[in-house]
């Protein structure tokens, strides 16, 4: 018969549910395959748990399969087998019309290239990432402010990124990914237009933004890069190994 504890445990349990809080990314057993000619295993079985508020890295070299991994979990791409369950979703076997409206409310991107529209203000850049936000022009215009104070660019509003220097650039693009208050930030080699300096802009941004418990994974071919990550993962021709710290 049950003991004492697991008694109480048990109607614990039933009175009040535990609260269920899913890794924001769950990858199991994911391979992409492309078909060729020739046939390329760009991913071999690759499982991942990243949690709520980690920071983690994934560093490798060319063509080992960053991008491709970099596709599926930003849900630009969906794996050949396996499954992906974001923030508690199965999102392995969505449409590419599902997979974009999810994107736009869970997940935030920074390129490498910036990929700002040149001819509109830093203002306009971050405000059109808030476009599908059911709430007022108004409100919208708060969340850019919100965004460009919380990566020191308030006094930038109305400058176009053509007028900015690189890690400022990079910063407008990381106000634009986060406004929209992303479950998962995911950037694809975000210092690699920059120099160590203005890397360190970046990364130090980075490390504020997880301290404010933001999720954050980076892919990088940079070892140094990838060391300013909590935790870090290598991948080598398709295949992820955990690091060390
Ligand atoms: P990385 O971003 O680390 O440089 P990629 O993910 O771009 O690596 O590529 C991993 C492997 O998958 C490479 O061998 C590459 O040639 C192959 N690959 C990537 N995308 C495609 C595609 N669309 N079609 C065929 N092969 C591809
Ligand atoms: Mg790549």
């Amino acid at each position: 018969e049950p003991d004492g504890d697991e008694q109480a445990a048990w109607e614990g349990a039933e009175s009040n549910p535990p609260v269920v809080d899913p890794p924001v990314v769950d990858l199991v057993e994911v391979t992409r395959s492309f078909p060729g000619p020739p046939p390329v295993t760009a991913l071999h079985p690759t499982s991942l748990r990243v949690h709520r508020g980690e920071y983690l890295s994934i560093v490798g070299p060319s063509g080992s399969g960053k991008s491709t991994l970099l596709n599926l979990l930003g849900l630009l791409d969906r794996p050949s087998t396996g499954e992906y369950w974001l923030d508690g979703q199965p999102v392995h076997r969505t449409t590419e019309r599902d997979r974009t409206m999810l994107r736009g409310g869970l997940i935030g991107f920074v390129f490498q290239s910036f990929h700002l529209l040149p001819h509109r203000t830093v203002l306009e850049n971050v405000l059109l990432s808030t476009m599908y936000a059911p709430v007022p022009r108004r409100e919208r215009l708060r969340r850019t402010y919100d965004a460009l104070c919380r990566v020191g660019l308030e006094h930038r509003l109305d400058f176009k990124p053509t007028t900015l220097s690189g890690g400022e650039r990079q910063r407008v693009a990381v106000a634009r990914a986060v406004v929209t208050s992303p479950q998962l930030l995911l950037a694809d080699e975000p210092t690699g237009n920059l120099d160590s300096a203005t890397s360190e802009e970046v990364l130090s941004l980075f490390d504020e933004l997880h301290a404010d418990g933001l999720t954050l994974l980076v892919i990088t071919h940079d070892d140094e890069v990838a060391r300013r990550a909590q935790r870090r993962v290598r991948i080598t021709d398709g295949r992820l190994t955990e690091l060390e710290r």
